[in-house]
């Protein structure tokens, strides 16, 4: 039979002497857990650990040593059984059960009057989640996810708004108008602030929004990069403030896996720029709609693929937001290179070959070579190149005309990070030949240098590396190996 829910409850522990019954790892942990609640805490066991023997002689806590003995439980408000001897753990729990002591035996929820829930905390806030004990391991698992999409600032906005809670009553005493302009001030632009670190404007608005009662609704705008396509490769910071946006304005690039982590009710806008399309146009429709939507009160998350600073625009975006005057956040991005290393089994830097990494994008602004060729064709470096699938031969020539090796490794990462995920490897003399055979299209990255080659051995992810010849570089044994 299901026992009946239990009633939960946060237990002020100040001043009050709670017993822990154990004097191994266990027994550590809920001491350490009770410690900052200002509980005086008695440990009583036969032998006991270093750290707990350590706070007992510095006098943190009351140490006894000894057989468990009923008359340790005496003054006490709350016994914590935390024993490996189930015995023991039963004797502590009648004990308490006697003397109506909330008793909480360690990983046995029958012999518990009182659970210790799984907790996620941020200042005084404070999640307690539990599942009656019947299945620990879930409410770990809410745990972690609730980790997961809380932000660490939501600390320093319960404690902005508990300093201001008699001020608030004062000028709000009904509840309703209280509630409304709780909603206002947690829509608006005060939880922002604090995540950007700015507790003093944050106290401004906050005076000014009850001063006002009607604060002006302002809208803010967070550039986001959204990695390379795997959802994995988001930020806990880029997951959060995807759940709280109003808009979301995206690019093409980003995968439909990233887009499904965003609040549900989200209006989604696609400002993708087309190839051959006209891109000046389309990045001035994107600061329009960028303003526009800020202006109206909304929070706007502008989503670019990778991140939003390499090779992404966001600079341009954000000046266009600080001449209107509008707030914004960054929340940097894996981009491109860093993540098709990483799952291509490229290091970008490796001691014995190349001593430094550059990032260059065939596309400049006024479409011509702009490129210092001599500088890009000196050794132990690695060169990546973004929107790299066009102008190879130009690459290859340029390079070797410069005096880069005909023989330099190359590997080519379409679709980096996803399932589809191809590599490519070869040497810059038959580069262009090479990318060809293997029809490699958009989205690809290009990376030059000695590095390439070590993809050979070292790739791990998706199918194998494909090479001069069509067939996969790996023997047949070694993906048996790989395989099993
Ligand atoms: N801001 C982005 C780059 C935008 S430019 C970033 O930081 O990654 C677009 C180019 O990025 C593409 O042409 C391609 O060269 C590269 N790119 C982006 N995603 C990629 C992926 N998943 N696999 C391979 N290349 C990618």
């Amino acid at each position: 039979m299901t026992p009946p829910p239990l009633f939960p409850l946060f237990a002020s522990l100040a001043g009050r002497a709670v017993l822990v019954v154990g004097g191994g790892a266990v027994a550590r942990r809920k001491v350490a857990a009770l410690l900052p609640t200002g509980a005086r805490v008695r440990v009583g066991a036969t032998d006991l650990e270093p750290q707990l023997a350590t706070w007992g002689a510095e006098g943190l806590i009351e140490a006894i040593r000894g057989e468990f003995d009923p008359a340790w439980l005496e003054g006490a408000w709350l016994v914590v059984a935390a024993t490996d001897d189930a015995a023991v753990n039963s004797a502590v729990a009648d004990a308490a059960g006697q003397r109506r002591i909330w008793a909480n035996v360690v990983d046995d929820a029958e012999l518990s009057s009182i659970h210790l829930p799984a907790r996620v905390e941020r200042g005084q806030v404070q999640i307690a989640i539990s599942s009656g004990g019947a299945v620990p391991m879930l409410a770990r698992h809410l745990r972690e996810q609730l980790e997961t999409q809380l932000d660490d600032s939501l600390g320093a906005l319960a404690e902005l708004l508990g300093r201001a809670r008699s001020r608030i009553r004062a000028r709000l005493p009904e509840l309703p108008a209280r509630r409304r302009f709780f909603d206002r001030v947690l829509q608006g632009p005060i939880p922002g602030l604090l995540r950007r670190g700015d507790r003093a404007t944050a106290q401004r608005e906050l005076i000014a929004a009850l001063e006002h009662q009607q604060p002006a609704q302002r809208g803010s705008v967070v550039l986001v990069g959204a990695g390379p396509g795997d959802p994995g490769l988001l930020t806990l910071r880029a997951l959060r403030v995807l759940n709280e946006a109003d808009v979301i304005l995206h690019d093409r690039l980003v995968s439909a896996e990233v887009l499904a982590l965003a609040r549900r009710d989200a209006e989604f806008i696609e400002v993708g720029k087309q190839v051959g399309g006209d891109h000046d146009a389309t990045q001035a429709r994107i600061h329009r709609l960028l303003v526009e939507h800020a202006r109206a009160g909304k929070r706007v998350v502008r989503l670019k693929g990778g991140d939003s600073f390499i090779f992404g625009r966001g600079g341009e975006e954000l000046e266009a937001l600080h001449e209107h005057g509008i707030a914004f956040e960054v929340v940097p991005g894996i981009t491109a290179a860093i993540a098709c290393g990483a799952y291509a089994g490229i290091p970008l830097t490796h001691r014995e070959h190349a001593q430094s990494v550059r990032f260059i994008t065939g596309h400049t602004r006024d479409g011509d070579d702009a490129l210092d060729w001599a500088a890009l064709a000196q050794e132990r470096q690695t060169i990546a190149f973004y929107m790299g699938v066009s102008g190879l031969e130009r690459i290859r020539d340029q390079l070797v005309a410069h005096g880069r090796a005909a023989s330099t490794p190359f590997a080519i990462i379409e679709n980096g990070t996803r399932p589809e995920q191809r590599v490519v490897l070869g040497t810059l003399a038959d580069l262009p030949e090479l990318v060809r055979s293997h029809s490699v299209g958009a989205p690809a990255l290009l990376v030059i240098g000695e590095v390439a080659a070590l993809a050979a051995s070292l790739h791990w992810f998706g199918s194998e590396p494909l090479t001069a010849g069509g067939a996969g570089c790996g023997s047949a044994a070694g993906e048996f190996a790989r395989a099993a």
